[in-house]
């Protein structure tokens, strides 16, 4: 295969190929506009190097020949000494990873060329301040030389000459870090800077593929959920520079507020410096707009570039350029990450502006996304009355509130011990991104919208305020101090807001978001604000597109009620036992412990009035549409005391002990069971117990019948779970129709109620054909249906070890979160298409955690489910990717 492209021969669209900033270095190339000639490496060849450990056959070839052509195109050869070409070596893979894996610039330069490179430019200063970045950046990046030693060598040299500017040390300054730093390199890595540019050139390339795996970049995916296996291309470009003096620099730009989503110029500029500069916050940017001052022409060709490229790529996009000396070039561009709200509201904008379309609209926002904005933000009156200690940018939303905490080690120590936090730190870089996921919340004194942490908080949805400049952060004393002399020690609780970027001292406390209050019905879209009505908009539309119907998990009338107004249709899964607690536990004692058939049936008939009405009040929550009700599930004994709390209470008592305690101690002991997720519970449980489930069932019919005489519309549906067999199932259907018959007729009230079954065990989907005999509908219980296809007991294993099967790759996520597609999917196929070949009208839905589950959603869409059900809060969720699904 062709290994190396051109960016003239590649485009957007070669994503997997390319990486993300190779596709859009040769989309933009391709647009005509300013891009420094160079060419990308594919993935497949870091793929090949990644597991053989040497480069591809051929790979050597074509990198000559594409290398070779770049020299003509510049005129120059690499390390040409009296006028070098310079390149950088910079990683992209398919996903963007900012800050993740590595890039060198100025490859090329040794103690010839740089006489070179200075001549050229006619700048001593430039030359050396560009071969000190080499020097440092390679011996970090490809020679595993600890970083730090080259930022002391840096400091020291700047301490000597009495300022804190890079930009005041001059050409003999440079020269002598030079030195120091190869004096680093030979003793911290054991051999010399290569002075051979080509020799600079590979190991570069290698050290960019086998950054693919470094630690930061393993996690960062895991957290984003980027496959393991996709590897990075690399890209080798010409070198243009921002440190050329100060007519050049270097910036970052969006086409649109990425908090907001509002159109404009929104960007951080830096004069006489290269790359990292601007990003890593070393020295103070200028906000993009002082651009117009600085550099008219610039800054106009920037705007004409910009408006370009959003109607290119119909989206926000965001931009690295470097000027030298007037000229501007860009360097890298791609569809920018936003927060949730700015996504909702640049859809919506680009739909006013005919750039997209509805389902476009629709596909351009994410479950996740609106899922961060029904998060709760603060109080505003009480954020007021509040001690304000400073304001920040706001650049990532929410409300966060927790203990301050000054690293990353801390962070994560802190929360794994359960306690919420906020870290706090001049910047962030990629190192701290352990305590960044642990965090509650992060705040940084330095650093714009562009910044590490704003980025990396943007994308994993975690609220930040950085550069909350007031702020003097002392990392290393563990504290910060605000203006008026407050100052904040680790452990003190704080409370930031990513939305306006304030950070109050203590807690502020949170109330429900906009959004919330829409879906609640108690915010009238009209009303709303611009982003309320952005999501009323994409709602209605994503739900007249969906074909799955979503329903919700609850199992009280106020849960109902909840999830109607959110937009269920339905109950798909109420659960019964909640309606066996509390003071009705006594009453479960008695049917347990009966000895008689007589005893038996007075405590369920003292039951059953109990469930009546709990129905009775779901139903009409519910009115004219489905509710399934499943029949007990969970063994006995959860409602029995604890074993040994018991048995210690038994044996202090002695001789005195409650007649009725000990019978309930032998019940305990009867009852108890090594494996009870294995045990006896759901059908077992009604075959085992007469009377139990048809208890349920008849309070099920009067609850119905009642709500027909109150002309309601009840459309109970009974859910028996834990069925394996057929057998099982037709012996608790005959007799639930047995006493739905009797119902009828002692109330005159033909109730319908479909009666059928959960598909939760292994067996069940294997011989769903069968099933489908007794069943008038099947609902997937996928939690259980994962327990026991994997073999994993949910509450025991999660935190055991899945962090290790996470790390190795067996699952890139838990499949409790996501529906396991290849194994748990597979049964649901089978049980879907041999259960409806069987009754061609089966109901099919899915009532574990999965239906909410935006990437389980969709699954579901795909194996022609009828509807998914979840838990009320996530009912809008799961709506919108439905109809996503359906785009
Ligand atoms: P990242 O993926 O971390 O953004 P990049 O590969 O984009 O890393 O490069 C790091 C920095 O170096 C960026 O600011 C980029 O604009 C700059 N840079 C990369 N290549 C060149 C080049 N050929 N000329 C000038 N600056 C460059
Ligand atoms: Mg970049
Ligand atoms: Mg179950």
């Amino acid at each position: 295969p062709k290994l190396v492209y051109d960016f003239t021969e590649g485009n957007k669209d070669l994503r997997d190929l390319l990486g993300g900033k190779g596709a859009n270095l040769a989309e933009m190339t391709n647009l005509g506009l300013p891009v420094p000639p160079g060419f990308t490496i594919t993935t497949e060849a870091c793929r090949y190097y990644l597991e053989h450990g040497e480069l591809p056959g051929g790979l050597a070839e074509e990198i000559d020949r594409h290398l070779s052509a770049l020299e003509r195109a510049m005129g120059k050869r690499l390390g040409q000494p009296d006028d070098p070409l310079l390149v950088s070596v910079r990683s992209g893979a398919r996903f963007s990873m900012p800050g993740m894996m590595e890039t060198v610039l100025n490859i090329g330069l040794n103690d010839e060329s740089v006489a070179g490179l200075a001549a050229q430019a006619g700048d001593e200063r430039f030359a050396w301040d560009s071969y000190r970045r080499l020097v440092q950046m390679f011996g970090k990046t490809v020679l595993g030389v600890d970083g730090d030693l080259f930022e002391d060598a840096l400091e020291a040299a700047k301490k000597a000459k009495g300022t804190d500017q890079d930009t005041d040390l001059d050409a003999a300054d440079l020269r002598g870090l030079v030195g120091t730093f190869k004096q680093i390199v030979r003793e911290h890595a054991g051999r010399d800077f290569p002075t051979d540019p080509r020799e600079q050139l590979d190991l570069a390339i290698k050290a960019v593929f086998t950054s693919w795996n470094a630690p930061r970049a393993v996690l960062y995916r895991r957290q984003e959920r980027i496959p393991a296996d996709l590897g990075t291309a690399v890209n080798v470009v010409a070198m243009v520079f921002g440190n050329m003096g100060m007519d050049s620099g270097t910036g970052v730009a969006f086409t649109r507020d990425p908090a907001t989503g509002r159109q404009g110029v929104y960007g951080d500029y830096l004069q006489n410096a290269q790359g990292e500069d601007v990003v890593a916050g070393i020295r103070n940017t200028v906000p993009l707009t002082e651009l117009e001052r600085l550099d008219p022409r610039s800054y106009a060709e920037l705007l004409r570039i910009m408006e370009t490229l959003e109607n290119h790529y119909r989206d926000m996009c965001d931009i690295e350029f470097t000027i030298e000396r007037g000229k501007l070039w860009m360097l890298q561009t791609r569809v920018g990450k936003r927060t949730a709200a700015a996504a909702f509201r640049i859809a919506c904008q680009l739909l006013d502006q005919g750039l997209i379309d509805e389902d476009e609209a629709v596909a351009r926002v994410t479950g996740d996304q609106l899922a961060q904005l029904m998060f709760p933000r603060f109080d505003a009156a009480q954020a007021d009355g509040s001690k304000l200690l400073t304001t920040g940018m706001n650049a990532s939303p929410g409300a966060a509130v927790g203990k301050a905490v000054f690293s990353s080690e801390r962070a994560v120590e802190l929360a794994g011990q359960g306690q919420d936090v906020i870290l706090v730190r001049r910047e962030t870089n990629p190192d701290d991104l352990a305590g960044m996921v642990a965090a509650r919340g992060v705040l940084t004194s330095r650093g714009g919208k562009t910044s590490h942490a704003a980025v990396v908080a943007r994308g994993m949805g975690k609220t930040c305020v950085c550069g909350a400049e007031e702020l003097d952060v002392d990392v290393r004393a563990a504290r910060f101090t605000a203006p008026g002399g407050v100052t904040v020690q680790e452990g003190e609780t704080i409370s930031i807001d990513g939305t306006t970027g304030r950070v109050y001292l203590g807690e502020v406390p949170v109330e429900d978001s906009p959004v919330v209050r829409y879906f609640e019905g108690a915010l009238d879209p009209g009303e709303g604000d611009e982003l309320v009505q952005a999501v009323h908009r994409i709602m209605r539309h994503a739900d007249a597109r969906a074909r799955l119907g979503v329903r919700a998990n609850a199992d009280t009338p106020e849960d109902a009620a909840r999830a109607r107004r959110f937009g269920a249709r339905g109950i798909g899964l109420c659960r019964t036992e909640h309606m066996f607690l509390g003071d009705r536990r006594r009453l479960v004692e008695q049917l347990i412990l009966a000895e008689t058939d007589d005893e038996r049936r007075t405590a369920l008939a003292a039951l059953e009035p109990l469930q009546r009405a709990d129905f009775e009040g779901i139903l009409e929550a519910m009115d004219g549409l489905p509710v399934t009700i499943r029949l007990i599930d969970p063994p006995l004994h959860e409602f029995l005391p604890d074993l040994t709390e018991l048995a210690v209470k038994v044996a202090l008592a002695g001789g005195d002990a409650d007649p009725r305690d000990r019978k309930l101690l032998e019940a305990v002991r009867r009852l108890h069971e090594q494996n009870p997720m294995l045990g006896l519970r759901g059908v077992r449980l009604g075959l085992v117990i007469p009377g139990l489930f048809a208890m349920q069932v008849r309070a099920i019919a009067h609850a119905a019948a009642r709500r027909v005489a109150a002309g309601g519309d009840p459309r109970p549906e009974i859910m028996i779970p834990l069925v394996g067999a057929v057998q099982e199932l037709e012996a608790v259907r005959d007799e639930a129709r047995g006493v739905l018959a009797e119902v009828r007729e002692e109330t005159g009230v033909d109730v319908p109620a479909l009666i059928g079954t959960m598909i939760e065990l292994p067996r069940a989907a294997l011989t769903a054909g069968q099933i489908a005999e007794a069943a008038e509908f099947f609902s997937f219980g996928t939690n259980d249906l994962t327990q026991t296809t994997w073999g994993f007991s949910r509450d025991d294993v999660e935190a055991a070890f899945f962090g290790r099967y996470l790390e190795l790759g067996v699952f890139g996520v838990s499949p409790f979160e996501t529906l396991d597609r290849e194994g748990v999917g597979r049964l649901v196929r089978i049980a879907v298409e041999e259960g409806r070949a069987t009754r061609p009208d089966l109901k099919l839905g899915i009532c574990g955690e999965h239906g909410g589950d935006p990437e389980s959603v969709h699954f579901c869409h795909e194996v022609g489910l009828d509807y998914v059900s979840c838990s009320p809060f996530r009912v809008p969720v799961a709506r919108l990717e439905a109809g996503r699904a359906a785009i």
